[in-house]
């Protein structure tokens, strides 16, 4: 790992677009393509972050080694035991995660036992479990699931295919924005075809690679998340990543007010020079570490005010056009 500098910060990760040559590379898992070319280089980061020449697929090439991509997660990534953001915004994430929460167990069984890939600190599960669910996770990461609710089955693992749980056992797995994060996301999705039973759903949702706003903000881009990404999916090229699996995708979701809008405001501050990138973001997130004067606190909050009408606007036309800066996609088991 070269660092040139060290970055002020873990979202403070200069991101400089490149137009490599096409290479040969091993074959795509998603598509078989055996050429890619460099797109975006991450500063720190030896490996650029390279597109395939058939799905589009974004991805470091090399991949990153374990210690490093570790590194990427600082002590306080996490934020305290059970919250992660400002109260507030907190309260917010929580509400909306409650909000999804009657979409996923639609359909359902009354004792469905259902799994939360990169559970964190249980947002998802407590009220899964407040409905009667089973409810299993498994995190990467111990200091992530400090907190988390007792009534989760929480299990720690790298890698899905290792945590342990047994073919057939669960009516739905949820990998919510955690895909892009894993060394191997693919086998994390035929881990996820092996635990699902038969029609068991499968709902994944990743930042869309091949959306309106990242071809748009390219390196400026919100949702690339230097250096945390590992992997960039095009909503078509996740398609056809569960369909090789044996996952017949049901229906895919281009509208997600958490994400989309602010993505738009992010990347638009990215682009046009606000600095440090990422901004907006590090002001309105909880760092006990590092505080943030109450004079930025509400001029980020105006900024979002002021914008958010717009970004809606626009999140909603993508999601119309089915280009939405984030996508979740539901698949069952054949
Ligand atoms: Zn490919």
């Amino acid at each position: 790992m070269s660092t040139d500098r060290a970055p002020a910060s873990i979202y403070d990760r200069e991101v400089r677009a490149v137009d490599g040559p096409e290479q040969v590379t091993p074959s795509c898992e998603i598509c078989g393509a055996e050429r890619s070319r460099a797109v975006l280089q991450v500063e720190g980061i030896d490996s650029p972050i390279v597109c395939c020449a058939g799905c589009g697929l974004g991805r470091y090439r090399p991949m990153l080694a374990d210690e490093e991509i570790q590194s990427f997660y600082p002590e306080d990534y996490y934020g305290e035991p059970g919250t992660k953001f400002r109260p507030l915004l907190e309260r917010a994430v929580r509400a909306v995660a409650a909000r999804h929460i009657a979409f996923l167990c639609g359909g359902l069984p009354r004792d469905a036992a259902i799994l939360d890939v990169g559970c964190g600190r249980g947002v998802l599960l407590s009220p899964l479990a407040d409905r009667g669910y089973r409810v299993f996770g498994v995190e990467a990461n111990e200091r992530a699931v400090q907190g988390a609710d007792p009534r989760a089955q929480i299990r720690i693992a790298t890698r899905l295919s290792e945590a342990g749980f047994e073919p057939e056992s669960f009516d739905l797995i949820v990998i919510w924005h955690v895909l892009e994060h894993m060394v191997d996301p693919f086998d994390a999705m035929s881990a996820c075809a092996r635990m699902l039973k038969t029609g068991g759903r499968l709902i994944v949702a990743v930042p869309n690679y091949g959306s309106w706003q990242a071809r748009w903000s390219g390196k400026d881009w919100f949702h690339l998340d230097p250096p945390r990404h590992l992997y960039h999916f095009p909503c078509s090229a996740l398609e056809k990543l569960c369909e090789k699996h044996g996952l017949t995708v049901a229906s895919s979701h281009h509208f997600s007010l958490r994400q989309n809008p602010f993505g738009w405001i992010q990347s638009a501050l990215n682009r046009f020079g606000r600095r440090p990138v990422g901004e907006l973001y590090t002001r309105l997130h909880q760092n006990p570490g590092r505080p943030v004067p109450l004079g930025q606190r509400l001029s980020a909050w105006a900024t979002l005010a002021v914008l958010a009408p717009f970004a809606i606007a626009l999140s909603v036309v993508a999601a119309w056009a089915r280009s939405g800066a984030t996508v979740h996609v539901v698949a069952v088991k054949r």
